[in-house]
């Protein structure tokens, strides 16, 4: 598949992707997809024949998120995506003198892009064997790493929807309770202790009944697309707060979006096998066919004056429990799913030290710093540093990618 665009190589952004975004120019939204370093408004296509014959309400795309889009289904939204593909090719539909330089197509670096989904509820996993095991080894007993229900039911908490915020927003410092090593009472103020968590968030697109359950066989038609996410940690608070009920101010200060939700269809040709799961797990745990996914992670430190380190590089594929899983334990009791809700992986460790997902598990606790290229070292993120976060697939010449997922925290 050639494009009229002109994509330059190694974009995230190939004809293979398109990927769903919301843009803001000038205070006006509209649902847009990226082709290279080119913004296609969807608002705009509306406005030619390009989607003709199919139900789409009028102003559907000219909306602050496309929740609305989403909600109307994978046989509607499916089709939009393969006219807008097709539409990109040399010679396709949109391959015409008369849109040239209409307002249909924008330059990436000209808009702002924005939280494309209202979140209406999230929920963070652990299913990283890798990092749920280098956890216990640091902070519990190292000859029984993972806690006894971790290999039986993938454990994960509710989070907070509120502090969600897209790529390029700075993330303030939080100030918060901590008990110092060997006080007796706790101090509080700025967390000493930022850290990140890379993971990837995937995105419900059809909602269930309080009541109703998603087997793991019929989880994919709710699983709309996937983000890179960032669920930035303040370990020192989290430290002090988390016991008996788990993770509450050292997480929802913020969290990092990427920008753009990339369609389950797109990823298709990079399904492969999990890990094994030993113990067998209960029936509705139970699954047919490759659910996990090879999308290559990286992360970097960039310092407030542009010098900048690779700290990790993974792969999603490493995780042990998949999202059909995810989604069938989430709703075995009735728990409702609504569109928009955002389902977050848990840190994605791989299996060696240069791919962990956190700082905490880079820098083994603070015990093993990180050398910079200035010389400086990190045992956690310092105020003006950017943590940026990229995640790619790349298989027989295809290539999608999922764009930054970036925060610079400031003081
Ligand atoms: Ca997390």
């Amino acid at each position: 598949m050639i494009s009229f665009i002109n994509i330059p190589e190694n974009s995230d952004f190939s004809i293979h992707n398109i990927p769903f975004g919301v843009y803001n120019q000038d205070g006006n939204h509209a649902a847009c997809t990226r082709l290279g370093d080119i913004i296609v408004d969807l608002h705009q296509c509306m406005q030619t024949q390009l989607f003709d014959g199919l139900a789409l309400p009028k102003g559907i795309f000219h909306k602050s998120t496309i929740n609305d889009f989403i909600g109307l289904g994978k046989p509607i939204t499916t089709e939009v995506r393969k006219r807008i593909q097709k539409a990109l090719l040399v010679g396709g539909f949109l391959d015409n003198d008369i849109f040239k330089d209409s307002p249909l197509f924008v330059n990436a670096e000209k808009v702002k892009m924005v939280l494309p989904i209202h979140i209406g509820d999230y929920t963070d996993f652990f299913s990283s064997k890798e990092h749920a095991t280098n956890t216990g080894l640091m902070f519990r007993d190292p000859a029984n790493a993972l806690l006894p229900n971790w290999l039986h039911l993938p454990v994960a908490y509710h989070g907070r929807a509120s502090s969600i915020v897209p790529s390029g927003t700075p993330i303030r410092r939080p100030n918060g309770q901590t008990m110092p090593d060997g006080a007796d009472k706790p101090i509080f103020g700025p967390s000493k202790q930022v850290d990140f968590e890379l993971e990837m968030g995937f995105v419900i697109g059809k909602e269930t009944n309080l009541g109703e359950t998603i087997s793991t066989d019929h989880a994919e038609d709710y699983i709309f697309g996937l983000m890179l996410f960032n669920d930035w940690s303040a370990r020192d608070i989290q430290k002090w707060e988390y016991i008996p009920l788990g993770p509450f101010l050292a997480k929802n200060f913020a969290s990092t979006i990427s920008p753009w939700i990339v369609p389950m269809e797109a990823l298709e040709p990079f399904r492969v096998e999990g890990p094994t799961q030993d113990p067998e797990v209960l029936p509705y745990l139970q699954y047919q066919g490759n659910k996990n996914y090879d999308i290559h992670l990286s992360v970097d430190i960039i310092t407030q004056q542009g010098i900048s380190q690779r700290i990790s590089t993974t792969n999603f594929k490493y995780m042990y429990w998949n999202m059909c899983q995810q989604l069938a334990h989430h709703t075995v009791n009735g728990c409702n799913m609504r569109v928009g809700d955002l389902l977050a992986s848990g840190t994605i460790s791989g299996p060696t030290a240069d791919s962990y997902g956190s700082m905490l598990e880079i820098c083994w606790k603070g015990t093993k710093p990180a050398q910079m290229p200035d010389g400086t070292e990190r045992k956690f993120i310092h105020d003006g540093d950017t943590v940026s976060m990229h995640g790619w697939c790349e298989k027989e010449g295809i290539r999608i990618g999922f764009g930054a997922c970036d925060g610079q925290v400031i003081s």
